[in-house]
């Protein structure tokens, strides 16, 4: 179905089908789980980025009629859009998509102790730098060819079904004209203002704000940047994050982000434009972009029979601010979940499907990882003394390979018992060197260090 043809569309729920059960019929039976119906089940996705076009595609594939709404596809999400390698491989992106490949990574400390990170890589090892529209528009078109239908619209508000059996009504703006679209299962992938997230009163999260410029350089200070990302902390910079140098085809994209000074982002974003001053001189400012990014998964992230993913859902890693390769993951781990569910679209689902197959699923994998970040996020970034720890860590070769290795292929790599104690021990010294131990970490932290 071309989707900009559209017209006004309210229809009911699937019919559910009399079954015989024994002396009962299935239908007599509605609050038991197993709900038969005639015709598949209906899904809207709404947010065509990462999220939003993986789960699209895993619900289309997976034999589910599926509507995908992206309110502006030709804009760009400001984002530093560098992703981890195993997402190359894992989403099958087309190496011609990447704008930079990153061999080196300068972390640079508030007294400009500079360590280059990237000294463990192998030759054929790389973080890839993407533009987020051309990221974007590849994994949404994708995910219309093989059967989602995308259409290029605003949603405007959604109206949440009183019984268990009614269906969700989608208002959308196409053309200038209100529509509607009677769905069974909505994804909310539709970022971190998520309205999905309102019309199921799924509760809010904090946010911090990222500041990004995007700066075109003289071809010989491009040169510079061929291949190297940078990374600079400091309360200058940030006082609780970090800020960025990232290489993108012809420019570069400078930025910082902030949760505890939102009032400040302006001038913290001046101060990593004067650090990389020498570097940037000449430069022309060809957009400037901000955007919030959720600093914890919101209290609900399942209600009835919708889902939330990606940035709606509060996967943002603490520490890195690395989102695009979770969204992408939440979305299809989702989609893949409703596919299954509901048998490929022949069966109703309920929330307790989407738990199950979803969100338990997405916990036990990453709420680990998710957790240990935060953590090393509030020891080394309170305060510059722990910055200069992190930096003076980051020179250790083996923290270097484990780092590399868990961000590029997001799973833990395989340690050795003695460089393991050894990093512990390292990590201990450096901090009380820096005199932050006690001051930094509360109970709560403590007891999640235990549980790793
Ligand atoms: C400045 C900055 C730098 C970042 N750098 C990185 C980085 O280098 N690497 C990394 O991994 N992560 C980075 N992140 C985080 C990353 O951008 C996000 O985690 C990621 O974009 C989440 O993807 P998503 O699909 O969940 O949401 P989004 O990318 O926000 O996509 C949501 C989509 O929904 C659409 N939409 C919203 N509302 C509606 C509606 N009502 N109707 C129709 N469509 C709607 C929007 O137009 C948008 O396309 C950065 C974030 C920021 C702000």
């Amino acid at each position: 179905m071309a989707a900009q043809t559209l017209s006004p569309l309210h229809r009911p729920l699937h019919h559910l089908k009399p079954k015989t059960v024994g002396t009962q019929t299935l239908t007599a039976k509605l609050k038991c789980s197993r709900i038969i119906i005639t015709s598949k089940i209906r899904a809207a996705v709404i947010g065509g980025g990462p999220a939003g076009s993986s789960a699209a595609e895993a619900l289309a594939t997976g034999g589910i009629e599926t509507f995908l709404f992206e309110r502006s596809p030709e804009a760009a999400k400001p984002c530093g859009g560098a992703i981890p390698l195993c997402m190359l491989d894992e989403f099958s992106i087309p190496h011609h998509l990447i704008d930079r490949r990153v061999t080196h990574m300068k972390i640079i400390s508030p007294s400009n102790l500079t360590v280059d990170f990237g000294k463990t890589l192998k030759s054929h090892e790389f973080i890839p730098m993407l533009r987020r529209e051309v990221l974007d528009n590849f994994l949404r078109l994708r995910a219309e060819r093989l059967g989602a239908n995308l259409i290029k619209a605003l949603v405007t508000r959604i109206d949440v079904p009183t019984t268990n059996n009614s269906p969700y009504i989608i208002h959308y703006i196409l053309n200038n004209t209100q529509n509607t679209l009677a769905v069974d299962v909505i994804v909310g992938a539709d970022g971190a203002n998520s309205r999905v997230a309102k019309a199921i009163k799924a509760g809010t999260y904090r946010c911090a704000i990222a500041f990004q410029e995007r700066i075109k350089l003289p071809d010989g200070k491009m040169a510079y940047y061929e291949n190297l990302a940078e990374m600079y902390i400091g309360n200058d910079v940030s006082p609780d994050f970090y800020a960025w140098v990232f290489p993108k085809c012809d420019h570069v994209a400078v930025g910082t982000g902030t949760v505890c000074s939102k009032e400040n982002i302006k001038t913290l974003q001046r101060g990593i434009r004067a650090r990389v001053n020498s570097k940037i001189r000449g430069g022309t400012i060809i957009k400037v972009e901000a955007h919030p990014i959720p600093e914890h998964p919101r209290p609900i992230r399942v209600r009835n029979r919708v889902a939330l993913v990606g940035d709606a859902a509060g996967y943002v890693t603490k520490c890195s601010g690395e989102g695009i390769y979770f969204a992408a993951k939440s979305g299809r781990m989702c989609g893949e979940a409703i596919v299954r569910a509901s048998e490929s679209g022949n069966r109703m689902i309920s929330e307790e499907d989407l738990k199950r197959e979803y969100l338990r699923k997405w916990d036990d994998e990453y709420i680990t990882t998710f957790r240990f970040l935060d953590l090393l996020q509030k020891v080394f970034y309170g305060s510059n003394a722990g910055r200069e720890a992190l930096v003076e860590l980051c020179g250790n070769e083996y923290v270097q390979r484990m780092t590399f290795e868990s961000y590029l292929y997001k799973k833990l790599a395989d340690g050795n018992r003695w460089e393991d104690l050894k990093m512990v021990m390292n990590t201990i010294g450096s901090l009380i060197r820096c005199n932050v131990v006690g001051r930094e970490m509360d109970e709560f932290d403590k007891r999640i260090l235990a549980q790793i």
